[in-house]
């Protein structure tokens, strides 16, 4: 596997594939890499010739108060996992590389990124879309790999894909979940023991509202009511959001529609927020 640290070093690699007819295949990730990512990377192989993995903290999805600074990071045990998966090259821009002093411009989607996660991290969405739309000018892939454990960050994206003409098939990876059912995150490095048992109410909340879908019960309110009700029994959570929404334009709905809802929970669990979802 080839490591591009500079953003002329990728673009001329990507003019390169792109010259020669090869299919790209990229895997955007901010590193800590677990199964969930290494999925990602496995499914990126089955969908272009060349896979690329960037690996960057994007400082500016992060909110004032947030974990930018203590975020994971293990850049020689990503490489290696990014290696093993399959990858063929990873590139991993310096921060200044992509935000050198008086950057000013920005990517902001105004419709699918307001609700949910937009309301309590106001400024996240328009550094995913700015940075994807940056790596995507950069990497020039064919595809991009994109996990549903963050559904609205898709919705965001395949979003701004079509409103800004960007030649970029999205492709979503299903949840990767540990034995206990909690999605893999770089964050569950955060969980002390106890916490870890609050965060598996989460998956097993979601188990609960799927099956009381699947006996028939439709109604948003009831549904939200039973996981709020589930998720209030841990003292070590807080709920931030729990909402049962379109999956393209995350609108709240008021009854299910089969195949066509999210049920998207947000939770603190203590200091840790997380979140998930669950098709209904
Ligand atoms: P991150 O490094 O957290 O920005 O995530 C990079 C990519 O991996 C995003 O597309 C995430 O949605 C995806 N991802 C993170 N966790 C999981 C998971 N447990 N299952 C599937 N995809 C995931």
């Amino acid at each position: 596997m080839q490591t591009l640290d500079s953003v002329s070093a990728m673009q001329a690699l990507a003019g390169e594939l792109r010259a020669a007819g090869r299919t790209v295949a990229l895997v955007p990730t901010m590193g800590a890499l677990h199964e969930g990512h290494l999925d990602l990377i496995r499914l990126a192989a089955t969908r272009a010739d060349v896979v690329v993995v960037s690996i960057f903290v994007n400082p500016t999805q992060f909110g004032p108060n947030e974990d930018y600074t203590r975020y994971p990071r293990d850049l020689e045990g990503d490489l290696a996992k990014c290696a093993d998966a399959g990858a063929h090259h990873a590139f991993i821009p310096t921060k200044d590389a992509l935000y050198p002093p008086g950057y000013s411009t920005y990517v902001n989607e105004e419709s699918v990124a307001k609700p949910l996660e937009g309301v309590s991290r106001p400024a996240h969405f328009r550094g995913v879309t700015t940075i994807v739309t940056k790596l995507f000018n950069i990497v020039q892939p064919t595809c991009a790999i994109f996990g549903q454990k963050d559904a609205q960050q898709v919705a965001v994206i395949r979003k701004v894909v079509t409103d800004l003409h960007l030649p970029v098939e999205i492709v979503t990876a299903p949840t990767t979940r540990d034995d206990d059912g909690v999605a893999l995150s770089s964050r569950n490095a955060y969980l002390t023991p106890l916490q870890r048992t609050a965060a598996a109410a989460i998956p097993q909340t979601l188990e609960t509202v799927k099956s009381m879908v699947a006996k028939g019960e439709r109604r948003a309110e009831r549904l939200t009511a039973e996981a709020t009700h589930l998720l209030s029994q841990f003292r070590q959570i807080r709920i931030i959001y729990i909402a049962v929404v379109d999956p393209l334009t995350m609108q709240t709905q008021r009854e299910v529609v089969p195949g066509n809802s999210l049920l998207a929970v947000a939770v603190w669990v203590e200091e840790t927020r997380l979140i998930d979802n669950a098709l209904l």
